[in-house]
């Protein structure tokens, strides 16, 4: 009998935090109140005028095909906004736009990696990183920091990595799940290595406007013309202007890489949606205030949420710059027992926790690091403040 399947997709597999996910939402359609970590979104209603813009799309038929990187105007505005926020100049036949810089990351992978390249993964990571270099037959490289660290790899950490195979490095600043960032020395480090072992930076800097602690993005493409030419950023709407239904993201870098990832768009998805297209130049060149607004309410639980957390005894949690995650080491409770279950792993906590205290969190096993869990803090003051009483109580029953 001939093989059902590609040999490909057994490369991937379903992110495993699904499964935590799926049950929490099963108890709460059982009628349980669950108090949730999980959401890997801001919780924000997308700002009215950009909802008009997309409106006034409709109004006006823009809703037929567009070329299918994405329409000038729309790349006119990531160009300026790159220019203002970054310094970095790009011309339009460097721009593609696609549906969610997750499309532009996989596109990437499938126009850049193949069958005996490495690829530089930091640990903790976005899962979707190691699948999409896996799926086009790369091999992960995967380098692990630590709290200890700021999650920030060590300079010998990365020289030891990289070998004549090394193709690329994907960064992601400030980070998913761990709201690390990057100083500026970091990153020069980097762009020093990159450019002396010639392989390719993809900066995934899709958190940059979700900064605390007056915290500056640097995007590593800023640093000189050299490593300009050899990275790829990867942004977009979603996070920044609470836009991740509307499917827009967009990548910076290469024209023939660029060209290349919007020949397999036109023969796969084509054009990301036209109405969305709309939005998400009214989100770029529009009035910006929302963002501060939002960021403003972000660093406001972050402060809530880490004191809240360092505060019980067994967890301890570095302090975000970034993003809307904390990372809490939950290792030293492994061991420990509650009404005959016992927790000795990152997914026994999570499972645990959902059972007796009814919190969902992500386990950081999905993120490549055991000894962690995430806790997203896009979800109301009050949910934060029941959910980590909950968890301080489900801590001290522990045995
Ligand atoms: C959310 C996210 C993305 C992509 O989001 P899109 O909605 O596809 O634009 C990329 N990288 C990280 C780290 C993210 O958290």
């Amino acid at each position: 009998m001939k093989k059902k399947l590609a040999e490909r997709m057994g490369r991937i597999e379903e992110s495993i935090t699904i499964a935590i996910t799926a049950k929490a939402k099963e108890m709460n359609a059982a009628g349980i109140k669950i108090l949730s970590f999980g959401a890997g979104e801001p919780d924000f209603d997308t700002p009215d005028n950009i909802k008009e813009a997309a409106i006034k799309a409709i109004r006006n038929g823009f809703t037929k095909y567009t070329a299918a990187g994405g329409i000038n105007e729309l790349k006119d505005a990531i160009i300026e906004k790159e220019k203002k926020v970054n310094g970095v100049e790009y011309k339009r036949n460097e721009i593609c736009v696609s549906a969610g810089g997750k499309q532009n990351l996989f596109n990437l992978s499938q126009v850049l990696f193949e069958e005996g390249d490495e690829v530089i993964i930091l640990s903790p990571y976005w899962v979707t990183y190691e699948a999409i270099v896996k799926y086009a037959n790369a091999v992960p490289v995967v380098i692990k920091a630590s709290d200890k660290t700021g999650f920030v790899p060590t300079q010998e950490q990365l020289k030891e990595a990289i070998t004549p195979k090394t193709k690329a490095i994907i960064l992601n600043n400030p980070s998913n799940p761990t709201g690390g960032v990057y100083e500026k020395k970091d990153l020069e480090f980097l762009a020093e290595l990159a450019l002396k072992n010639d392989f390719w930076v993809i900066s995934d800097e899709m958190y940059e406007s979700i900064v605390y602690d007056n915290y500056k993005p640097v995007s590593i493409a800023s640093f000189s013309k050299g490593i300009k030419d050899k990275t790829i950023v990867v942004n977009g709407v979603s996070k920044t202007y609470s836009m991740t239904g509307w499917r827009i993201g967009y990548s910076c870098g290469d024209s023939e890489i660029t060209e290349n990832m919007i020949k397999l768009q036109s023969q796969s998805t084509s054009n990301p949606t036209s109405i969305a297209q709309m939005a998400a130049l009214e989100a770029l060149i529009g009035p910006q205030d929302s963002v501060g607004v939002m960021r403003k309410e972000f660093e406001k639980r972050r402060n809530y949420i880490i004191n809240a957390l360092n505060s019980i005894i067994g967890i301890t949690c570095f302090k975000p710059k970034g993003a809307f995650y904390v990372f809490p080491n939950i290792s030293s409770l492994y061991g420990r027992s509650i009404n005959g279950k016992t927790i000795n792993n990152s997914m026994d906590f999570a499972n645990v926790l959902l059972d007796e205290a009814k919190v969902a969190v992500v386990p950081g096993i999905g993120f490549g690091d055991d000894n962690y869990v995430r806790l997203s803090f896009a979800t109301s003051m009050q949910v934060i403040q029941e959910g980590i009483e909950a968890i301080k109580e489900f801590v001290s029953k522990l045995k």
